[in-house]
């Protein structure tokens, strides 16, 4: 466009430059429009308000900025109105209001050039003879919400008194130039300087965006409302003006979002007017948002909540000028990354306008852009009569949980303001219908399971069924069932006569080999819970278990033998189960023992740096099995190809060695082709390979040498960490492939809950709870989370481990009693995960609580890592 060369042009704002920079990065976005509508509840006389609006317009010299690219850059002028009222006559619809709302949101939602198109639009609908709307958009460039409250009380000033024939009071506003001089001047001034230190202090270091959604998203330009009018006296009877009201709010958000999130430490964005002084008389855009800080403690209550919210939003005014863009680009935080998600805007413009004689109320339409969830407390009236808007994301919310959100803030907002000293940790926030749903329905996985067989036992009854099929399958070595069952016998009968009892623990150390399933199931038939060692694993580390563990015997190969060393192994019985001297070949039988005796006892790492002993009684193991076999195992006719991946010192590997319950054939993936991907796929193809257990990370490594490509059939139980999106999405239209994520800790019997793969879940999920498992998501307080909140994870039911050997105080500390199962012994296992039910009752897997992380599967403790590094002199 150009330019009358007599025309005065002047630089942006700091607050414009922000919002031009957006507007360029998504040109089409109508997100920058502010709209709303003052609905007139009386005739209005069109002649008559257009001329008022004129005048307005005259006076409100913001609304008539234009602007330019020239040499200087982007400028700004005012030009000379040219203006004529649209009057759109509704009336004669079906339905009025809709038609209205409908035209409307048409204007406000078209993008708008700010070199080219009118950055503001006024028009006046008709809804009813005795009804009509006054609509008003314009881009947030020019105006914010606190100058279009200016805008509107003027005009219904200018308006009554032509209607009356009176003179109107002088024009109350300054120019615009004005509100441009002041932000030169703060430009350079002192204050700004001030302002920043405070900011950058507030903000040396800051938390990750808090967010109710669990997921965030970029801003979008549509976004979902969810109204809810009511007083001000329903919220909370003690909160008398606008300030307190302000702190009590805010308080409340501080206090739901810990409630909801876990997250003590939150920021909220709260817009200001950014205006002193006689700025405060002028519309036009200058408004600003504050980031607010919160720090939450499950003990506080709305009191103390509230003075917190008092000094920070005093502070916070006190600097309101000072830009949370320049803030946030001071800090280094990257475009797209805010300190807020999501914000909290209180207007207490009060709105009770009149109209000549009709009264008014106003409405908004469209308040700027949304990144997460926006929620915008409007004073309608004098009298306390508040309307709230809860604007999300639609990429973060759906409709449901939008309206869950705000019925149930408003609900714990009430709980609060009833009680401003109980503490925060104690409120409810299920009703009725919700703890039935999370607590009992989706816990409802009672299922009958041979709780009263031993592993062994029911392997035996395979072998009787089976005797001739294939059974282990190692490099060129097979065995049948009779086979492995016969030497498994006669080294079960050995360690019998050596003293090995219900309860008595014996290590196994060898390589991979058919001496491992042969060893376990001897050590299971003996009566005894065997302690897998993996000669691979650090010295160091094995020699700890050895000794933690005490075990009555150790079962070593050669292998299992040097990884050891002699001389740890002097001083214990040390059997090779490859050199297994004449025994008796038939099933022993081990009086006394029950399926509550032990399985095994795998150690985990641990924070303090000790790894510890997962006891697992058989009963646990057995109903796991029956949990495989309902799902992943359905298919009995025919046996299947399991291929043992996992280390079996890592409890997964018990998803593969069970399927020896069932008579399938258990294929020993070769130690070597484990991490190499090209390797590992041709083996599962040439080995026929029906069902394998894996790693995320190894899925990955098939994934990277074209796993789809393959035209092979292929169940795969992926677990031990998340798996990622990408992989998650990858996986989801690949008809050879069935994939299932599993998840759990060692402490709850390797897998707790378990989903599968298919196109109804676009994002990972771990899915439900198996047979007789129980999933609690609990907060901080021990309290369930609603339905979408985040909590911490905490398993019940047949899968809960004895406990940690040997560490009764530890035990304590993460296997408690169940308060929510029926039966009195019932217990369940803290996990230190975190998730949150999606709507359809499928878990979401959200991180730890902790700071242990997980590589290639093993569970690493960053605790003992930093405690090792510490102890070095150079540290
Ligand atoms: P472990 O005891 O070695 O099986 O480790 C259990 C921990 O691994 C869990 O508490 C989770 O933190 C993580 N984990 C296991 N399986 C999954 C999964 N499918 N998705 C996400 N995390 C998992
Ligand atoms: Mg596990």
């Amino acid at each position: 466009m150009t330019v009358r060369t007599n025309v005065v042009t002047y630089p942006l704002s700091a607050a414009q430059t922000e919002i031009w920079l957006a507007q360029q990065i998504h040109p089409d976005s109508p997100a920058y429009n502010i709209a709303q509508f003052t609905a007139i509840h009386g005739t209005v006389d069109p002649i008559l308000f257009e001329a008022a609006l004129r005048q307005m317009i005259d006076e409100v010299d913001s609304l008539r900025l234009r602007f330019v690219e020239n040499d200087e850059g982007l400028r700004q002028y005012v030009s000379s109105s040219n203006w004529s009222l649209p009057l759109v006559d509704v009336s004669a619809k079906a339905d009025p209001q809709a038609a209205a709302e409908a035209w409307m949101r048409a204007d406000y939602e078209r993008p708008v050039d700010i070199l080219r198109d009118p950055l503001f639009y006024l028009a006046l609908l008709k809804v009813a003879p005795e009804q009509f709307l006054w609509y008003q958009r314009s881009h947030h460039i020019v105006m914010d919400a606190y100058g279009t409250a200016l805008v509107v009380q003027r005009v219904a000033h200018l308006y009554s008194a032509m209607c009356e024939g009176l003179r109107a009071d002088p024009c109350p506003f300054g120019s615009v130039l004005q509100l441009l001089e002041s932000d030169t001047q703060y430009r350079v001034s002192v204050q700004r300087t001030r302002d920043q230190t405070y900011w950058l202090e507030r903000y040396t270091d800051w938390p990750e965006t808090a967010t109710l959604a669990g997921r965030l998203a970029p801003a979008l330009q549509h976004r979902l409302r969810q109204t809810i009018y009511l007083s001000s006296q329903s919220l909370h009877p003690h909160a008398p003006d606008a300030k307190r009201f302000a702190q009590f709010i805010t308080a409340g958000l501080a206090a739901y979002f810990y409630r909801l999130t876990g997250v003590q430490d939150v920021v909220f964005g709260f817009p200001v007017t950014a205006r002193f002084g006689a700025d405060r008389h002028i519309p036009g855009m200058m408004s600003n948002v504050l980031p607010l800080r919160f720090t939450v403690q499950p003990d506080m209550n709305l009191s103390s909540l509230m003075q917190q919210a008092a000094q920070e939003i005093q502070r916070g005014f006190r600097h309101q000028r000072y830009p949370s863009e320049a803030l946030r680009r001071k800090l280094g935080l990257t475009p797209g990354h805010s300190l807020f998600g999501t914000t909290i805007n209180v207007m207490p413009f009060d709105y009770k306008l009149s109209f000549g004689r009709h009264a008014s109320t106003n409405h908004n339409l469209i308040n700027g852009p949304v990144q997460d969830l926006m929620i915008a407390v409007h004073t309608l009236s004098g009298d306390g009569q508040l309307r709230i808007d809860f604007d999300v994301n639609p990429l973060c919310y759906t409709t449901d949980e939008l309206i869950a959100h705000q019925r149930r803030f408003i609900k714990f907002l009430q709980a609060l303001a009833a009680n401003p000293t109980q503490s925060i940790g104690g409120i409810d926030l299920l009703d009725v219908a919700e703890r039935q749903r999370l607590l009992v329905e989706w816990n409802a996985t009672e299922c009958d399971y041979p709780a009263h067989l031993c592993i062994h036992q029911l392997f035996e009854a395979q072998v009787e069924r089976t005797p001739d099929a294939t059974a282990l399958v190692h490099e060129d070595q097979t065995f049948s069932y009779a086979e492995l069952n016969a030497r498994a016998n006669r080294l079960a009968h050995w360690l019998i006569e050596l003293g090995v009892r219900p309860d008595a623990r014996v290590a196994i150390c060898v390589e991979r080999s058919p001496a491992m399933a042969i060893g376990l199931l001897a050590i299971l038939k003996a009566g005894g819970a065997y302690v897998p060692l993996d000669p691979a694993y650090p010295g160091a580390r094995l020699m700890h278990v050895l000794a933690d563990a005490a075990p009555a015997i150790v079962l070593a190969d050669a292998a299992g033998r040097a990884a050891l060393g002699d001389a740890t192994l002097t001083s214990q019985t040390v059997l090779d189960p490859n050199a297994i001297p004449e025994q008796a070949m038939t099933n022993p039988s081990v009086s006394g023992l029950t399926t509550r005796h032990l399985a095994y006892v795998i150690y985990t790492s641990g924070s303090t740096g000790i790894p510890k002993g997962v006891m697992v009684e058989h009963q646990s193991l057995v109903n796991l099995y029956s949990g495989l076999t309902n799902t992943v195992f359905t298919d009995f006719s025919s046996a299947k190809t399991i291929g043992l991946n996992a280390s079996f010192a890592f409890d997964s590997s018990l998803k593969s060695l069970l399927g020896l319950l069932s008579g399938h054939v258990l294929t020993i993936v070769p130690q070597p082709i484990r991490f190499d991907g090209k390797a590992l796929l041709d083996f599962l193809e040439t080995a026929g390979i029906d069902i394998l257990d894996c790693t995320p990370s190894q899925l990955e490594m098939l994934l990277s040498v074209d796993l789809l490509k393959r035209q092979f059939a292929l169940t795969l139980l992926v677990g031990g960490e998340p798996i990622p999106a990408q992989t998650w999405q990858a996986l989801l239209n690949t008809p050879q492939l069935t994939v299932y994520n599993v998840y759990g800790p060692t402490e709850c019997t390797v897998d707790a809950t378990l989903a599968l793969l298919d196109p109804t879940q676009l994002a990972p999920t771990i899915g439900r709870p198996i047979g007789n498992t129980r999933i609690y998501l609990l907060d901080s307080c021990g309290q369930p989370v609603p339905l979408g909140a985040v909590g911490e994870l905490y398993i019940g039911g047949a899968g809960v481990a004895r406990g940690y050997l040997k560490r009764p105080e530890l035990t304590a500390e993460r296997f408690l009693p169940d308060p929510f199962a029926d039966l009195p012994q019932a217990r369940m296992y803290k996990t230190s995960d975190l998730a949150r039910y999606l709507p359809d009752g499928n878990l979401e897997f959200l991180g730890r609580n902790d700071h242990q992380v997980k590589i290639r599967g093993f569970r690493i403790e960053l605790g003992e890592i930093e405690a090792r590094l510490v102890e070095h002199p150079f540290v």
